[in-house]
């Protein structure tokens, strides 16, 4: 399959690595929307939220036990947003589940 975060996954291709475990990988994003931008996502491949399901979805719980250990390591103290788009419509350009979470900039809300 031709999906560029199994690639990364796999390190076979290149990333600004932050964590790694069994089951997950995170990683600054090549296109920064904040001071702080990385990406956490599962090793493997669920394209995203549309194919969470009973038998998978453990991952999304370890993601957030991650997300939180990082950020009591980068001290993102004032907050962060975590964020996942799903589909054309939520604006998902990647087709593997990953989690955004943005931090040192005070974000709008709703977003636009
Ligand atoms: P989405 O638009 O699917 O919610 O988010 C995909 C994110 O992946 C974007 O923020 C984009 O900048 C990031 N991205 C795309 N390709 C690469 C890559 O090869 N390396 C890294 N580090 N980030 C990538
Ligand atoms: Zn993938």
């Amino acid at each position: 399959m031709d999906c560029i975060f199994c690639k990364i996954a796999a390190g076979e291709m290149p990333s600004n690595k932050i964590y790694e475990d069994e089951e997950t990988l995170a990683f600054y994003d090549v296109s920064p929307q904040a001071p702080v931008h990385f990406l956490v996502i599962p090793k493997t491949h669920i394209r995203g939220v549309d194919e969470i399901n009973e038998s998978n979805s453990g991952i999304v719980a370890h993601i957030y036990e991650v997300i939180a250990h990082i950020a009591r390591q980068l001290d993102l103290d004032n907050g962060y947003r975590v964020v996942t788009n799903c589909g054309d419509d939520g604006g998902q350009t990647v087709g593997h589940l990953h989690f955004h979470v943005l931090a040192k900039r005070t974000l709008a809300w709703p977003p636009g």
